[in-house]
């Protein structure tokens, strides 16, 4: 008998393999970080012994959730700015919270944002801050990350420029303080399976032309990968427009920015020709549908650019414009703003949802030969719904299931690099209830400090405006 760390048996398993494979009545078992056997309990049982064994007793096993969008920080802005426009919201709520958050704030509120993400099946996880004033920003936002058990790639946005289109002066540095920022961070964090820094850019309007040349030179010469909003909404090419006679995506092509290491956010104003350029280049898209609603950004026009061929992945965007951190949330989204959009309910299946929620995910990772999918000698990054609710049952096709009937709630169990981060829908490694606790106190400390709460109508403590 084999020696193994976890063996969950009796398994609905979606293995997301290249011939999306669902294996009934099957067993995983799991040794170290590693998927080391997956078949029917029946041939398995016998053949491993384990520390610990879970009956699933016919739950669903999915690969775990790549959420490649996010800005963790923002979970501190819940309910602040609802329904304003992105300028006024970025002005009034994310922006002062971004310049007035402290380390221990952005460590508990960065760690609650991965609470949820380990609650709706997530795995992995991009972040994207806008401004870490002191390194110790850094630190606890990667700090939280890691602490949460989830796979983690951290960035912070480079800004030199762009006090015409709004952007605050006190988000910006000189370009050469952000590379030394970098530089600083690619040492003490090394890229790992684990954990990495990517570099990121708001939008290209926001960066100096030199900003942008020494921005790239260092993305290249450290082999740092890249995350830009590219056309969230018509500001994009306006602002383009406005100070290079051309639109977002023409621009970037033209200064050299558009190569396999970027990651694109958004790309809802795309045009034919834009997803043309992004094809030659083999530029990276990260599709946010609940943000793109949340903020009337639009429809991007996700299946002109899947028909085109580009690696698209899914994200939940910062919880300033979507209110939540909920995957789950955002499968279902997916697909229904694709729909609304084709006035056609043909146009994407629940199978492409999960493609690229799990094997888009992973490229855009370059982890594809990691995770993304449930095979032997792959990481163990996974996740168990628990079909045993009013909302799930009955279940005729367990892919259709997750995206169109699934809540979070619904989600049991999730594993990530080997380890049960969460069980019976109890955080394993963290106490949940002391970090929200935690995080309500500072939340509230932290808006009336940055003056965001001020500009919001309460009708519960009255309108302080
Ligand atoms: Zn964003």
């Amino acid at each position: 008998m084999k020696k193994v760390d976890l063996l969950l048996t009796n398994a609905l398993i979606v293995t997301q393999d290249k011939d999306r494979s669902i294996l009934p009545e099957s067993t995983i078992a799991i040794r170290g970080n590693c998927i080391s056997a997956i078949g029917l309990t029946k041939e398995l049982e016998g053949q491993f012994t384990a520390d610990k064994v879970i009956d699933l007793n016919g739950k669903i096993v999915f690969p775990g959730l790549i959420n490649t969008h996010d800005h963790l920080f923002q979970v501190a802005t819940k309910g602040l700015g609802e329904d304003m426009s992105v300028q006024d919201w970025v002005t009034v709520v994310t922006a002062p919270t971004a310049a007035n958050i402290t380390p221990e704030e952005i460590y508990t509120v960065c760690l609650t944002g991965c609470l949820e993400l380990i609650h709706s099946g997530v795995t992995s996880v991009i972040d994207m801050n806008y401004m870490a004033y002191t390194f110790g920003l850094h630190d606890e936002n990667i700090h939280a990350i890691v602490d949460s058990g989830l796979r983690g790639v951290y960035s912070s946005i480079i800004s030199d420029y762009g006090l015409q289109y709004g952007i605050p002066e006190y988000l910006m540095r000189p370009t050469d303080w952000f590379i030394d920022q970098y530089d600083q961070l690619i040492s003490k964090y090394p890229p790992t399976e684990r954990m990495a820094v990517w570099m990121a850019v708001g939008a290209p309007w926001t960066v100096s032309g030199e900003g942008l040349d020494k921005s790239l030179a260092f993305s290249k010469r450290t082999g740092t990968p890249m995350i830009m909003h590219i056309g969230e909404n018509w500001v994009d090419n306006y602002c383009s427009q406005d100070r290079f006679g051309m639109n977002s995506v023409p621009y970037l092509e033209k200064i050299g920015f558009l190569r396999p290491e970027l990651l694109a956010i958004h790309c809802v104003t795309l045009d034919d020709e834009d997803i043309q350029l992004f094809v030659k280049n083999n530029v990276k898209v990260s599709y946010n549908p609940v943000s793109n609603m949340y903020l009337g950004n639009g429809i991007p026009p996700m299946m002109k650019m899947r028909d085109a061929g580009l690696q698209i992945s899914l994200g939940v965007d910062g919880a300033g414009s979507n209110n939540s951190q909920d995957m789950i949330e955002t499968l279902k989204v997916a697909a229904l703003l694709q729909k609304v959009g084709a006035k056609d309910p043909a146009v994407i299946n629940a199978q492409q949802v999960l493609d690229w929620a799990t094997l888009g995910g992973a490229q855009i990772l370059g982890l594809e030969d990691q995770i993304g999918s449930l095979e032997v000698g792959k990481q163990a990054d996974l996740f168990v719904i628990a079909p045993n609710s009013a909302k799930v049952v009955p279940i005729h096709d367990p892919v259709a299931t997750l995206i169109y009937s699934c809540g979070q709630e619904n989600v049991e169990m999730t594993v990530a690099n080997g380890v049960i981060l969460m069980e019976d829908r109890v955080i394993q490694h963290l106490d949940e209830d002391e970090i929200l606790k935690k995080s309500q106190a500072a939340c509230l400390a932290l808006a009336e400090r940055c003056g965001s709460d001020s500009k919001v109508k309460r009708s519960w403590i009255g309108n302080r405006a």
